[in-house]
């Protein structure tokens, strides 16, 4: 809600218009962000000088403009003087990235967790790895911009509350409280702070990152143990009323079949995520390998057939998932990303090959379903995409202050 007379945030909202213009359409000159955002020559000139001199634009050489010769300067994003960090808290450890103001990793972290049954454990772990990662020499001198965080749950992101991750046994833990209280004291103590679902985040840094322009509406489906989306729609990501939108993996493909960990049977979740797929290759009630997942992968790259007719299977089911998705939000393109994806063409051709069956039967066009490139680090890279995403948008009400103790 913008309160009348709230000049600071009104100007923060110019400021933030021009910059994502620039996101979509770099090199445009002060003339050009003039008519395009509808602000005064002047008004924008003295914006830009504010954003050039804080490190989030810079000109490139100028170039002669039509007949007359007039020259107009490009303007860019600035590449080289600010940072931002994002954090994946997933099953098994920490994955953390820095990232420059267009999404290129400047310096990277990962270590497994102390003890991933403590979930306030595994935040102080986070805390200290993300102030070590601040300090990197590969970061110096840049500001940094602010902090995005990715969990494998179900999150309020209004409070940085997260309610469930089922594959870690977390229940409503105060990540946004937990963290500001590790970094207390330290350099990332008043870092504008955010927390969402890590499909969701993923999905951002599609948005934000990937270079795909005009992929709106985008849905991003992230398969690790479990099966989530994250679904941006004009430009915004959706949410919904408690935060549970895009929770697919609980969507049902199959009544009346294998148990999922919410309760319900026949779930996306428990056809197509790689618990689902461990279960299948050992059998549910099998003690687990000391490294199943990878022991899935490795049997998978050698070809083993149990381990391929099962990856099959899901990929089957996770066609399915992406017809109803395709009919339910129209969606320019389809992203699949996660950790399932080390199975590659193993899970990922029969799911096109079923969507394609399904469009042919309709004689419409499928969506493109496509892998986004940047691989483990996506959610890592999604925190900080989300970072860039909200302290662009000041009118969404994310931002500095967010979660209490800032
Ligand atoms: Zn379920």
């Amino acid at each position: 809600m913008i309160v009348a007379g709230d000049q600071q945030l009104l100007k923060q909202i110019n400021r933030m218009a021009l910059v994502r213009q620039l996101c979509g359409a770099p090199g445009m000159s002060r003339a050009g962000l003039s008519e395009t955002v509808g602000l005064t020559k002047s008004t924008v000139s003295l914006l830009v000088r504010e954003l050039m001199d804080e490190g989030w634009l810079t000109e490139s050489a100028l170039r002669a403009t039509g007949a007359l010769g007039r020259r107009a300067t490009p303007l860019h994003l600035d590449g080289e003087r600010l940072a931002l960090l994002g954090a994946d808290l997933g099953i098994t450890g920490l994955r953390l990235v820095a990232t420059n103001l267009l999404g290129v990793v400047l310096a990277e972290r990962d270590e497994p967790y102390d003890d991933a049954a403590d979930a306030a454990a595994c935040v102080a772990q986070a805390a200290r790895a993300l102030t070590a990662l601040a300090a990197d020499a590969a970061l110096a001198p840049r500001t940094l911009l602010g902090l995005g965080v990715g969990l494998h749950g179900a999150v309020d992101d209004t409070s940085g509350l997260l309610h469930v991750a089922p594959h870690l046994g977390w229940r409503n833990v105060d990540v946004a409280g937990l963290l500001r209280a590790s970094l207390a004291g330290t350099a990332l103590a008043t870092l504008p702070l955010f927390i969402q679902n890590e499909a969701k985040v993923a999905a951002l840094a599609e948005l934000e990152f990937s270079g795909e322009r005009g992929a709106d509406p985008l849905i991003y489906v992230s398969i690790g143990y479990g099966v989530g989306a994250g679904i941006i729609v004009n430009g915004r990501l959706m949410t919904g009323l408690y935060g549970f939108a895009g929770e697919v993996g609980h969507t049902i493909l199959q009544q009346g079949g294998p148990p999922c960990s919410c309760g319900r049977r026949g779930c996306a979740d428990a056809l197509i995520g790689l618990q689902a797929l461990l279960d299948a290759v050992h059998g549910p009630r099998q003690p687990a390998p000391p490294e199943p997942l990878q022991q899935l992968f490795s049997a998978a790259e050698r070809g083993d057939a149990a381990t391929l007719a099962a990856v099959a299977a899901a990929g089957r089911h996770l066609g399915v998932l992406l017809n109803n998705l395709w009919v339910a939000f129209d969606p320019m393109s389809i992203a699949l990303g996660g950790a399932a994806m080390r199975l590659g063409e193993h899970l990922v051709a029969p799911a096109r090959q079923v969507l394609a069956e399904y469009a042919a039967a309709t004689s419409l066009a499928a969506p493109a379903v496509r892998t986004p490139p940047f691989g483990a680090n996506s959610i890592a890279i999604g925190g900080a995409a989300m970072a860039r995403h909200y302290l662009m948008r000041p009118f969404d009400g994310h931002g500095v202050g967010s979660y209490a103790g800032t």
